[in-house]
Formats: C-alpha cells, sequence, structure tokens
C-alpha cells in the first residue's frame, strides 16, 4: 500500500507533465531488470515507463517494469518485455549508422538497388550494401538479375566482385573509377559496355574457362578488366597457354600478362583481341584463320619481328620503307591493319595463293597506286583500301566471295571491274556491277555496304556470321 501510494505520488509527478522519467525505485525489488542506476546493456538508452499519456495508449502499469532478457527488435522498432507482466517497454526507433543499429544491433538486409529490365532486373547501384566484396546475386525478388546498369558502380569503394551467372549485359563505366577493384569473376559471357572498367587496376580475373571467355563481348579495351595488365585465370589456372578455336571476339585478351603462348587451327582472331598482350612471344596460326585488325599490336611476337612479320602463312605487320613490296609466295592472308598508313608504298603485288585481306588492310596508303588481287581470292574485308587516294583502278577475280563495308571509301578508284557481275547482292538486295565506273563508284561511297556474291557459291567458313 505504502508502496502504491509513492507510485502514484510520482506519476502524477512526471506523468502528468509529459515527462516520461522513470521513477526511482527500490532496484532490490527487481534484480532482473534495467534501471536508472543499473541500466540494461547498452547503457546510453535506458528502458523507461511506457509513456503515461493520460488520453490515449495503455494505461500506466502497477508496477515498474522489468526487462525479462535482452532488448528484442523487428525491422522498425526495438524494446523489451517485462518479466512481470510480460508488455513491452521502451520501444523505439533504431538508432542506424552504416546499416547497424547503434543500440539493439539490428542490421538493414543488405540489397542491391536494382530496377526491372526485360526478362528480369539490371542492378543499378549498391542499394544497402556494405561491402566492399560484391556478391551480384542471380536473382533478386524471384527475378534473375540479366544487367548491370550503366555507371552503376562508377566510383564506389570496391575490391572484388563476383557477376552472377544469369548477367547478359554491363552498362557503359559500371565500373569507372573503382580505383580499388582488384578481383573481378566473370560466371557468364556478357557484353560488356564502354570504358566499363576505364580507371580502374583489376590484377586477376576469373572465368570458368576459354570457351565461356571467348563468348565475352567488350565494346572497347576499357571494357575489358585484364587492360591495364591484369592476369588472367581459367579456374585455378593462369591462362598461360592458349588453344583457340572459333571466333575471338575483339579486345578478348587485351592488355592481358598472363598468354605466353597462343595457337589457332582455323577461326577468326578480332581485332586487337591480343594487343599489349606484351608477354606473348610464340604464335602458331593455320591456314584457314583470319587475323583482324592490330590483333598482335604490342606484344613480344610482334615487336620482335621487325619491319615485316609472318605468323605462318599470315602476313601480320608490314612497317618498311620501300615503295614496292612483294608478299612473301604460300601467303594466305594479310592481317588487319598489316600496311595500314603505310604512305610510302606505290605498288604491292599479292601471291597467288592468297585468300583473305581482312580489315584496314590498306588503309590510309596514300601513295598505293597499284594492286592485283590474285585468282584465289575470297574476300576482301572492311575498309580494306579506304583511304587509298591514288588507287584509280581495280579488278576483281572471279573467285572473290564478298566485299566488306566500306572497303574503297574515300578511294581514288574510277574503275572497278568484276569478272562475274552477276549475282551480287547487298543488305539491300541484288547489285548489278557490270559497269566498271558505276561499280567504281558505288565502291567508294561514304557509306558504301557488304556486297557478297550469291548463286550457291561456297562462304568460307569465317565467313558465315556476315551474312
Ligand atoms: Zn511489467
Ligand atoms: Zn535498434
Amino acid at each position: 500500500m505504502k508502496k502504491f501510494a509513492l507510485f502514484s505520488a510520482l506519476f502524477l509527478l512526471f506523468g502528468l507533465c509529459g515527462c516520461a522519467k522513470k521513477p526511482v525505485e527500490n532496484v532490490d525489488e527487481y534484480p532482473s531488470g534495467p534501471t536508472e542506476e543499473e541500466p540494461a546493456p547498452p547503457a546510453e538508452d535506458g528502458p523507461e515507463l511506457v509513456d503515461p499519456e493520460p488520453s490515449e495508449g495503455p494505461a500506466p502499469p502497477a508496477h515498474m517494469h522489468a526487462a525479462a532478457g535482452d532488448r528484442l527488435f523487428d525491422a522498425e522498432k526495438h524494446w523489451y518485455v517485462c518479466a512481470d507482466c510480460g508488455e513491452k517497454f521502451s520501444v523505439s526507433d533504431h538508432t542506424m549508422e552504416g546499416g547497424m543499429c547503434t543500440l539493439c544491433g539490428y542490421r538493414v538486409a543488405e540489397a542491391f538497388e536494382t530496377a526491372p529490365a526485360a526478362e528480369g532486373c539490371t542492378v543499378v547501384g549498391l542499394g544497402t550494401v556494405t561491402s566492399p566484396d560484391l556478391l551480384l546475386p542471380e536473382e533478386v525478388d524471384g527475378k534473375p538479375v540479366v544487367g548491370i546498369a550503366e555507371r552503376a558502380f562508377a566510383g564506389e569503394s570496391i575490391t572484388s566482385v563476383t557477376l552472377p551467372a544469369s548477367l547478359q549485359t554491363i552498362g557503359e563505366r559500371a565500373f569507372a573509377g573503382c580505383s580499388g577493384l582488384d578481383v573481378v569473376r566473370f560466371l557468364s559471357a556478357p557484353t560488356v559496355g564502354a570504358d566499363a572498367f576505364s580507371g580502374c587496376k583489376v590484377s586477376r580475373v576469373e572465368c570458368e574457362g576459354l570457351s565461356v571467355w571467348q563468348k565475352i563481348c567488350f565494346a572497347a579495351p576499357t571494357s575489358n578488366p585484364l587492360f591495364s595488365g591484369g592476369r588472367l585465370f581459367f579456374g585455378e589456372t593462369e591462362a598461360e597457354a592458349l588453344s583457340l578455336s572459333g571466333e575471338v571476339l575483339p579486345y578478348a585478351f587485351y592488355g592481358c600478362i598472363s598468354p605466353k603462348r597462343a595457337e589457332m587451327v582455323r577461326g577468326t582472331l578480332g581485332a586487337e583481341c591480343f594487343a599489349d598482350c606484351t608477354f606473348l612471344s610464340d604464335v602458331t596460326l593455320g591456314t584457314d584463320v583470319t587475323v583482324g585488325e592490330n590483333a598482335f599490336e604490342g606484344t613480344a611476337a610482334l615487336e620482335e619481328g621487325g619491319a615485316e612479320v609472318y605468323f605462318g602463312e599470315h602476313l601480320i605487320r608490314y612497317r618498311g620503307a620501300a615503295k614496292r613490296y612483294e608478299v612473301r609466295a604460300g601467303t594466305k592472308s594479310i592481317a588487319g591493319g598489316a600496311f595500314e598508313g603505310n604512305t610510302l608504298l606505290e605498288r604491292v603485288t599479292l601471291p597467288e595463293g592468297l585468300l583473305f585481306l581482312s580489315e584496314r588492310a590498306f588503309t590510309g596508303c596514300l601513295a598505293l597506286q597499284s594492286i592485283s588481287l590474285p585468282s584465289s581470292l575470297l574476300e576482301i574485308g572492311a575498309e580494306a583500301f579506304s583511304g587509298c587516294a591514288a588507287l584509280e583502278a581495280v579488278s576483281f577475280p572471279a573467285s572473290l566471295v564478298r566485299i566488306g563495308e566500306r572497303a574503297f571509301s574515300g578511294s581514288g578508284l574510277k574503275s572497278a571491274s568484276f569478272s562475274l557481275a552477276e549475282g551480287w547482292t547487298s543488305a539491300a538486295g541484288t547489285v548489278v556491277l557490270s559497269d566498271p565506273l558505276a561499280a567504281a563508284e558505288r565502291l567508294k561511297a561514304a557509306d558504301a555496304a557488304a556486297i557478297w556474291l550469291e548463286a550457291g557459291r561456297k562462304l568460307p567458313e569465317t565467313d558465315r556470321n556476315a551474312l
């Protein structure tokens, strides 16, 4: 009775003025509960009586609550439960700092920020994720993660990233400026936008194997996390000796210091696919290989080769100062960019048996006046003679199957004669090339599309994608 009277007096004193300070109590009566003298941890927010607002809420308790145990919480609040009456008390909001409540330890569930996308969702930012080692999920709310948006992680303090197996695209500049990013793991073969890894210095890139890596489509050198001298691992094995086939896409190994040897029996090597692979010294190419523009620029194999470099039956580069040059007998292809920008050459002789002139092979050879195309030639690559202002006449052999887009754009072409004028086709339909003057005009147009010979002609294997 005496105790009740004391409580009532204190309630009037504190409760009516809206000040919810707890009354002084005999701590011995409530040994397990937090009190003002002995607050429950953490100390800075001791439990209090339920606010005894007279107009609403539960009626004030007839005793001092005593916590039954540790502070409890959900996503919104934290509280104690009274050991005596079972009521919640001292209910209040979390005090969040860096994703965690400083009082009860509640953590916001880490989740990347996503946006809906066709066939799934796209990660657009870190969301509530605080770890520098990103492990991107394959699914968010049951939707597959198919993309990483432009600039999604640009400039973030990230150490490593594991990309999901469901990933199809990485947007432009997605990881640009992540200067601490050291390790990147690919579990799929996405298309990677321009500058996705620019400003990064990734030292280790992991991928399941060459067959996956070969399918990753890099838009530019800085789309490839290897570009600044990274090492590439297939599983735990560094990719030092590569046995390639099929299509190696542009920039596939750009800047990577792992490859030392590469061999390919048949297939296509995309533009700059091995550019700046400074330790690549041993390259073996079979006959049925086409070599894209500057595929080996900056490799030991090329830089140690001097003015003219052949890999097997392929002329990779000519940087001599002669006015006339005769390509070695037995050569099967001229690599992309092989003569590019040589302003001294006037006359080039190509050997019988040559099959391919790859893209930009003679681009910008301003003095080139004469080129005789052998009767074995199957294909002339895109922009092969673009900008050859002195080149006025060309005669195409009956063997020719395809002429790439803008192959003669900006050239001096006045006459182009076709041994087989019938049956040439472009995306727009049949092309009649029986008039050498009209054919020349068509070929040197700035937007000249690729054309190819129809009518049952067997196309080179490497060319089928182009159709
Ligand atoms: Zn109670
Ligand atoms: Zn809390």
